[in-house]
């Protein structure tokens, strides 16, 4: 079955009595009741699958997890809470039973470099940063530092670069060190990090999976070998979705392959459009010839889709500037967030690089004249419209 049609068909369908709903119910019970003692026994032993208490299972989770675990070719997978705790749990996971060691890309979402800064240094887990769109200095970064795991995003915060994951999955996989990869920006339906030999991949479901601005969420999909793992320290520590976000995620997927050609179709035409507007300084955007990391990009994702995020710079624009240019969008939502229906505009240098020091943010070239967007599924011409009018003020 292709990727699209299981977005639709997955995880639904559980027969409960004597029928079977056409579609996952919310399930609220907290825990669930067998006939046979027995029978509850093998259940919480994980010999026999079933629901016992909902921290370790939910049926509306379950379903959701059943979906992602598909779509990402994974071994298992877990809902979470949040995109964050999803990453935070799988680093965890990751480095149990390994070095307190991290290897991570220098470019990535603020709150994961922050995370990983303010919580996992003070507890004694080294991390080191890296460029891994430059394979030389990966490997050697690799070699040096014998990380307990690799993070990396599949498209990176917020300049969209694009790292050769099939080459780092390999290299990590010589360090013997699990590689975990945050595909949000991508979805499965670019590029299966898995696939390409990577061990976890997260994502935050709040952007394009459950793709409507109503729900925060995030799971992750592992392989075989980190999967028990990942799963005890999940039944601990309950990290998990509840199941009203659940079916609203699950909800989601299904028309995610629809939303997604869309936005990645527009997000093609918005670049070009911005790439030859006299008001704009430059534009990042990995469908465009003169990426950096067109080979990657030529090699990993399908043709003529990389996703719907452009970032790009205004001119000679100030922060004053942005914003004025910001607040004069009128269809055009002002929010921090991206993979909605809607397409949405932010500051990094405000919303989710705004962590980083102005000097650590300029180091990465995140200029004061960058802003981000999210191409949502609107007509075309209402999107460029609403540029066009805003970029004149
Ligand atoms: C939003 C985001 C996160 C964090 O997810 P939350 O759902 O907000 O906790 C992590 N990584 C990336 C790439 C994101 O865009």
């Amino acid at each position: 079955m292709k990727i699209e049609s299981k977005t639709v068909h997955w995880g639904d369908r559980k027969k409960v009595g004597g029928f079977t709903p056409v579609t996952t119910p919310i399930y609220t019970a907290a825990s669930y009741v067998y006939d046979s003692m027995d029978q509850l026994d093998r259940v919480f032993d994980l010999q026999e699958q079933g629901p016992s208490y909902a921290r370790y299972d939910n049926p509306t989770r379950n379903a959701l997890e059943e979906v992602m675990r598909e779509l990402e070719g994974g071994a298992g997978a877990i809902a979470c809470a949040s995109g964050m705790i999803a990453i935070h749990t799988a680093i965890l996971a990751a480095l149990l039973d390994r070095p307190k060691r991290v290897l991570a890309a220098n470019m990535m979402y603020g709150a994961t470099t922050s995370m990983l800064m303010k919580i996992f240094d003070p507890l004694g887990v080294e991390t080191t940063q890296v460029d891994p769109c430059d394979l030389a200095a990966f490997e050697k970064a690799l070699n040096e530092t014998k990380p307990g795991c690799v993070i990396v995003e599949t498209i990176a915060n917020p300049l969209l670069r694009v790292p050769a994951l099939d080459k780092i999955a390999q290299l990590c996989r010589k360090a013997d060190a699990p590689l975990i990869v945050d595909n949000t920006f991508a979805t499965p339906l670019l590029v299966r990090p898995l696939e390409l030999g990577a061990n976890i991949v997260c994502h935050s479901v709040t952007k394009y999976l459950a793709g409507h601005g109503d729900v925060l969420g995030g799971v992750i999909v592992s392989d075989a070998a980190n999967f028990d793992t990942i799963r005890t320290l999940s039944r601990t520590m309950g990290p998990v979705l509840g199941p009203f976000e659940s079916y609203l995620t699950m909800r989601g997927i299904k028309t995610l392959g629809l939303r997604f050609e869309r936005q990645c179709s527009n997000a093609n035409q918005v670049a070009a459009w911005l790439a030859k507007h006299q008001a704009v300084e430059r534009v990042y955007f990995p469908g465009l010839p003169a990426h950096p990391d067109a080979e990657a990009v030529g090699r990993l994702f399908p043709a003529n889709q990389c996703s719907g995020l452009v970032a790009f710079e205004i001119k000679g624009a100030d922060k004053p500037k942005i914003f004025k240019f910001m607040e004069s969008l009128k269809m055009v939502v002002r929010a921090t967030s991206l993979g909605d229906v809607h397409t949405m505009i932010l500051y990094p240098a405000m919303a989710s690089h705004r962590d980083l020091s102005p000097k650590h943010r300029e180091r990465l070239g995140i200029h004061e004249n960058l802003v981000r967007m999210s191409i949502g599924i609107e007509a075309i011409e209402d999107i460029l419209a609403d540029l066009d009018q805003a970029l004149a003020i």
